[in-house]
């Protein structure tokens, strides 16, 4: 993921780019609006984190010029001013996401994977595993091309389990995804989901098998992968 970082605060802007590149972005990162545009024009960046207060003038002019030449790139601006005002002028000028100084680095990485899972982002929003494909926004089962029908919980389940295949989900990992604080939850109700869903998987003839690693948790593998 490539990311161009418009920061002219130059301890703030290798805090930055210090701590997206720990989270595996590669960051490109300009002090200048004009820096920015060239680097726009030369680079394709997945996201664009924009600083508001430039030398050279305003980010948001960046960003209702880029919307104009109708260039769709995810944009989140970053702000020291408090007020509503700029919140709301952002998100107008085209902004899809809008972080207040002082932040923690983890949070901007959050966020700006929250954008590049959205719908056309970079990140895509359907999850592969052998012939099995899941829309996260759609909330869609394909098991090659035929639809299939789960429960709620089975299809949450399922996502995080495709979403880490080959890798052992702990099963209070996966519990403490599935089922809110206030929920009852039976100690064999993860167990009861799990073989429902193996069961619907066959059925389907799904390529993958669910392994249960008794007392630590659950594995989906791709059975193409042995
Ligand atoms: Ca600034």
């Amino acid at each position: 993921m490539r990311i161009l970082l418009v920061e002219d605060n130059l301890k703030l802007s290798t805090y930055v780019r210090r701590g997206l590149e720990n989270e595996d972005f590669t960051v490109d990162g300009v002090g200048t609006l004009a820096d920015a545009e060239v680097a726009l024009d030369t680079a394709p960046y997945d996201l664009m984190v924009l600083d508001l207060g430039l030398p050279d003038g305003d980010g948001l002019d960046l960003l209702k010029k880029l919307r104009a030449q109708d260039n769709h790139l995810p944009v989140l601006v970053l702000t020291a001013r408090d007020g509503v005002d700029d919140r709301v002028k952002g998100l107008n000028a085209g902004a899809d996401d809008y972080l207040l100084k002082p932040f923690a680095v983890e949070e901007l990485a959050a966020r700006l994977r929250a954008l590049l899972r959205r719908p056309d982002g970079a990140l895509g929003n359907s999850l592969k595993v052998g012939n099995i494909v899941f829309d996260t926004s759609s909330r869609e089962v394909r098991v090659g091309q035929n639809l299939i029908k789960i429960s709620r919980k089975e299809m949450g389940v399922l996502e995080q389990l495709m979403r880490r295949s080959g890798k052992v989900v702990p099963k209070d990992i996966l519990e403490s995804k599935l089922y809110g604080f206030d929920e009852e939850v039976s100690p064999n109700s993860l167990e009861a989901h799990i073989s429902r869903l193996r069961k619907r998987l066959s059925q389907a003839e799904a390529s993958v098998t669910i392994h249960t690693l008794r007392g630590v948790g659950y594995l989906l593998s791709d059975n193409a992968d042995g």
